[in-house]
């Protein structure tokens, strides 16, 4: 099974995670030359790889005196500014080694979230991978206030997945996999080797384990799996301190743990949809809209609208909810938040009287849709500041 899914594969993000090229006191000279020596010898296979590393607030902070994670933003930011460069500098001595020149890009979710910055980064990225330069990606630390963070990189990566379209996503943890059951406090806890589906008895298992230097835990790891499967891409994650492991996942050994891709492949425009582009507000959908929604295929029509809330122009994502506040569907709307309160309850022939001009029939149209409820994101339904809202 394993060695035919990794067979035919060429285009690989590769996510590195702090606690596995860092130290408690700063970057871990000998692993980042190890994993350099290892993506080399894959690059000169003949793979393309992107890599997401993290390592930038580890590898910065003792200059702030800083032991163990920064709790603050503003101290997180610099030390991200102090240790970025200095990350940088040891990937390019440690790629420069096996001959391969590296290139970084630094992101924020807006980057990604705005449709034109989003084309952009893929062309920088694309760019560099068609000159056989090496992209290390991390989140741009430095400007990230909480808003347009990404959070952790295990999200970053899997976003960098879509927007590079590789075929797979690589995360080197500092476990082993995925375990039936927190592998630090039950000796008897099992690895899983191969994931179908990541249902929520599999979340379950995720638990809240966390790691001491890294933000994500496994949970962030099986979200940013699960993101991946649904846009038709496996996920393998391993124990990235293990020697040659990235050979040995490729080889197809039963190291960590697969998650096979979806069944059904999202559409990149509708998983930039679902999992990108940031909700700006949420529309409250009456029981027949949800349906036609939900069961029909169908458009949201104005009419279906009970009320609003939020702050969205033209064009931004929107929650799709329930009554009960369930999201159902996310997609882009047509209207802004005041042309949605005037036309919302009314028939869409009834949109010109209103407005003085009409776009679309629909406030938000089935290709610009995603049904359903993604999975559970960090930013997931925080609103911005300054909402407006029309709920009771
Ligand atoms: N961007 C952060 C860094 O470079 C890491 C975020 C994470 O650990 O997921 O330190």
């Amino acid at each position: 099974m394993r060695d035919r899914f990794f067979k035919a594969l060429k285009s690989i993000v590769i996510k590195v995670g702090s606690g596995v090229i860092s130290t408690d006191t700063g970057l871990d000279g000998d692993r980042i030359d190890a994993l350099s020596g290892d993506i080399g010898a894959l690059l000169r296979a003949g793979f393309e790889i992107t890599l997401v590393s993290s390592g930038a607030i580890s590898a910065g902070k003792g200059d702030l005196n800083i032991h163990g994670r920064p709790q603050s933003i503003p101290l997180k930011q610099a030390a991200a500014a102090i240790g970025q460069s200095r990350l940088m500098r040891y990937y390019k001595k440690a790629f420069g080694e096996q001959g391969v020149k590296v290139g970084q890009i630094l992101l924020t979710q807006e980057d990604l979230a705005d449709r034109k910055r989003y084309l952009n980064a893929r062309n920088t990225v694309k760019t560099l991978l068609e000159y056989r330069i090496l992209p290390i990606i991390n989140e741009n630390d430095t400007v990230a206030v909480e808003e347009i963070r990404f959070g952790d990189n295990d999200n970053l990566s899997s976003m960098v997945t879509a927007l590079v379209e590789a075929q797979l996503l690589i995360i080197l943890s500092d476990v082993d996999g995925l375990y039936d059951r927190d592998p630090r406090h039950y000796a008897d806890a099992r690895r899983i080797s191969l994931v179908e589906k990541i249902s929520s008895q599999i979340e379950a298992m995720a638990g809240d384990s966390g790691t001491q230097v890294g933000t994500g835990g496994m949970i962030t790891k099986l979200r940013a799996a699960k993101r991946a499967a649904l846009y038709g891409v496996g996920t393998v994650i391993v124990n990235g301190r293990t020697p040659h492991i990235l050979d040995r996942v490729l080889q197809g050994e039963d190291v960590g743990t697969l998650f096979l891709p979806a069944a059904e492949k999202m559409s990149a425009r509708k998983h930039w949809i679902a999992f990108t582009k940031k909700p700006r507000g949420k529309l409250f959908l009456d029981d027949g809209a949800v349906a036609a929604i939900v069961n029909h295929g169908k458009s949201l029509l104005p009419s279906g609208i009970r009320s609003v809330e939020g702050k969205f122009g033209r064009g931004d994502a929107v929650s799709l909810c329930d009554l009960s506040g369930r999201e159902i569907a996310r997609g882009v709307t047509d209207y802004d938040l005041s042309e949605v309160m005037r036309i919302m309850g009314k028939k869409s022939s009834n949109i010109k009287d209103i407005l003085g001009y009409k776009y679309h029939e629909d406030v938000v149209h089935r290709d610009n849709m995603v049904v359903g409820s993604p999975p559970a994101r960090k930013d997931y339904g925080n609103e911005p500041d300054g909402n407006a809202s029309t709920r009771p």
